[in-house]
C-alpha cells in the first residue's frame, strides 16, 4: 500500500490519459498518482517518463490509498461502459467529499445521471470536457468543467495548473453545475464541426471556380490568417494543402478518399438543439454534409442518371476576397447560433453560464481557439444579454460589410455546382432574421387550414381560428 501523498490521480493511461498524467506532474504543487486497469500501459508510463516522479498503482485499492484527502481523480477513459466501470469501482471506494472527474468526452445527459448518483453517495461528480487533442492534453488544453461549486474549489486550482493559457488566463472556468461542462463541450465540437466545413467550401470555391491549386490555396489561407480568420483551423487548413504524398508526391488532399467521418459530438449538438428549438443550421449543415460525402452508391448513382450543367463562373477580380467576406459572415452566424444552444441549454437544464466566460476558455489550447474569440468576449462584456450575437455592433457590421460579397458568392457557387451548404444556410439565417415578414405567416395558415392549429393576429390579441372553405 501506498502513503497518501498524491493530490490527483488518472485513471486510464492510453494516449489522453498519458498526456494528461504528464501535463499534471510537470507543473508545480501536483504529485500525480496513475493507473490503468492494464498494468502494461502503467508500467510502460512510468518506465519512459522517469521525470514525472509518478505514483503508480497496479490495483484500484492501491491507486485509491496513494491519494490525499479530498481525494481528486481524473478518469481518461473509453466514453460509456468503460467510464461507467471505472466510476462504479472508485465509488465504492471513495469517502464523502472526494471528486470523480470525468475527462472523456461523455454525452451531458449521461453526466447529468452520473452525478445524480455520485451525489446520494456523498461523492464530487464533476464532468470536465477536455479538448485540443493529444497535444492539448500534454501541452495546455482548453478544460470545461461542470460539477459541484465545492468540488470545484479543489479541482479548480489543479485545472488551471495545465490549462492552456490565453492573453495571461487559464483557460478554464467552472461552467455550471453537473452536466454543464460536457454540454459546452460538445458546442463547441458542434462550432467545431461548422468552422470546418466553411472553410472547406471556401477551400472548394477557391479550388472549382478559381481555379487555384492547393499549394496556391494554402497561401491564401496564410494569409487570411493574419486578419481577423486568425486561428488554429485556418492555420493547419493552409499546412494541410502544402503536404504532399510520400508515395505519389501528388497534394495529399488530392489523395485522401473524399468521404468524412466522424465520432458523434455533431450529432448530439444537432439532436439536442432540435429538441431545444434553436437553428443551428451552419451545424446541421455540416454534420449533413459530412453524411452526404459517406453516401459513394448514392453519388454514383446521380452522376450516372443525370447530365450535370454546372456554368463554372469566371471569377471577378475581387474573387478572394469575397470568399474571405462570405467566410467570415458566415463563422459569424455558425458561432452565434452556437452561443443560442449554450444559452438554450442553461436555461432548460437550470445552469448559470457566463457566455463571455465560455468565449474565454476557447481562446487556447481547443480546437476552435481563434482570435476571432475575443471579439465575442468583448460582445458580452458589453451586454450580456444580447438577443444574439447579430445584435452586437461589432458582429452586426462585419455580417453588413459582408453582405454584399456573401451574396456573390452564394450565387456563384450555386451558377457554378458547388455545394456550398454551410455558406447559403448561414446566409438564409441571416436573411431570415433580417426580412420584416416571413412566410411563416402562410405556414400558419396552413396549420390552420388543415388541422385548426389556429393563429394569432398582427392587430388583436388572443387566438383565432378560421372557418375556412374548404372545411367539411
Ligand atoms: P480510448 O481509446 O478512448 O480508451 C482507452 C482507455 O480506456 C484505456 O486506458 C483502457 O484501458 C480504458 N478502458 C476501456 N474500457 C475500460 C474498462 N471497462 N475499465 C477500465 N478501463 C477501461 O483512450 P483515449 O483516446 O486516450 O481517450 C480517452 C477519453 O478521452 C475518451 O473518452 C475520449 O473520447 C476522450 N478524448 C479523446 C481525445 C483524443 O484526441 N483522442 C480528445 C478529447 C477527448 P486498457 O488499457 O486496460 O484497455
Amino acid at each position: 500500500t501506498h502513503e497518501a501523498r498524491a493530490n490527483i490521480g488518472v485513471v486510464g493511461l492510453a494516449v489522453m490519459g498519458s498526456n494528461l498524467a504528464r501535463n499534471l506532474a510537470s507543473r508545480a504543487g501536483n504529485t500525480v498518482a496513475v493507473y490503468n486497469r492494464s498494468p502494461e500501459k502503467t508500467r510502460t508510463l512510468v518506465a519512459d517518463h522517469p521525470e514525472a516522479g509518478f505514483i503508480a498503482s497496479e490495483s484500484v485499492e492501491d491507486f485509491v490509498d496513494s491519494l490525499s484527502k479530498p481525494r481528486t481523480a481524473i478518469i481518461m477513459v473509453q466514453a460509456g461502459a468503460g467510464t461507467d466501470a471505472v466510476i462504479d469501482q472508485l465509488s465504492d471506494l471513495f469517502e464523502e467529499g472526494d471528486i470523480i472527474v470525468d475527462g472523456g468526452n461523455a454525452n451531458f445527459h449521461d453526466t447529468i445521471r452520473r452525478e445524480g448518483a455520485a451525489k446520494k453517495r456523498g461523492l464530487n461528480f464533476v464532468g470536465a470536457g477536455i479538448s485540443g487533442g493529444e497535444e492539448g492534453a500534454l501541452k495546455g488544453p482548453s478544460i470545461m468543467p461542470g460539477g459541484s461549486a465545492e468540488a470545484y474549489a479543489t479541482l479548480g486550482p489543479i485545472l488551471a495548473s495545465i490549462a492552456a493559457v490565453a492573453e495571461g488566463e487559464p483557460c478554464v472556468t467552472h461552467v455550471g453545475t453537473d452536466g454543464a461542462g460536457h454540454f459546452v463541450k460538445m458546442i463547441h465540437n458542434g462550432i467545431e464541426y461548422a468552422d470546418m466545413q466553411l472553410i472547406a467550401e471556401s477551400y472548394d470555391l477557391l479550388r472549382r471556380v478559381a481555379g487555384h491549386d492547393p499549394e496556391a490555396i494554402a497561401d491564401v489561407f496564410a494569409q487570411w490568417n493574419e486578419g481577423d480568420l486568425e486561428s488554429y483551423l485556418i492555420e493547419i487548413t493552409a499546412e494541410v494543402l502544402r503536404q504532399k504524398d510520400a508515395e505519389t508526391e501528388k497534394p495529399l488532399v488530392d489523395v485522401i478518399l473524399d468521404q468524412a467521418g466522424s465520432k458523434g459530438t455533431g450529432v448530439w449538438t444537432v439532436q439536442n438543439a432540435l429538441g431545444l428549438g434553436v437553428p443551428v443550421g451552419g451545424i446541421a449543415e455540416a454534420v449533413f454534409a459530412r453524411s452526404v460525402s459517406a453516401k459513394p452508391g448514392q453519388r454514383a448513382a446521380v452522376r450516372g442518371a443525370i447530365t450535370w450543367r454546372p456554368d463554372i463562373q469566371k471569377p471577378s477580380s475581387s474573387f478572394e476576397d469575397d470568399v474571405r467576406a462570405a467566410l467570415y459572415a458566415s463563422k459569424v452566424v455558425a458561432y452565434a447560433q452556437g452561443f443560442d444552444a449554450i444559452i438554450a441549454g442553461a436555461q432548460e437544464y437550470g445552469w448559470d453560464i457566463n457566455k463571455g466566460d465560455i468565449a474565454k476558455i476557447w481562446r487556447g489550447g481547443c480546437i476552435i481557439r481563434a482570435q476571432f474569440l475575443n471579439r465575442i468576449v468583448e460582445a458580452y462584456d458589453a451586454n450580456p444579454d444580447i438577443a444574439t450575437l447579430l445584435e452586437d455592433p461589432y458582429f452586426a457590421r462585419a455580417v453588413t460589410d459582408g453582405e454584399d460579397a456573401w451574396r456573390r458568392i452564394v450565387a456563384t457557387a450555386a451558377l457554378s455546382g458547388i455545394p456550398i451548404p454551410g455558406f447559403a444556410s448561414a446566409l438564409s439565417y441571416y436573411d431570415a432574421l433580417a426580412s420584416e415578414r416571413l412566410p411563416a405567416a402562410l405556414v400558419q395558415a396552413q396549420r390552420d387550414f388543415f388541422g385548426a392549429h389556429t393563429y394569432r393576429r398582427t392587430d388583436k390579441k388572443g387566438v383565432f381560428h378560421t372557418l375556412w372553405s374548404g372545411d367539411r
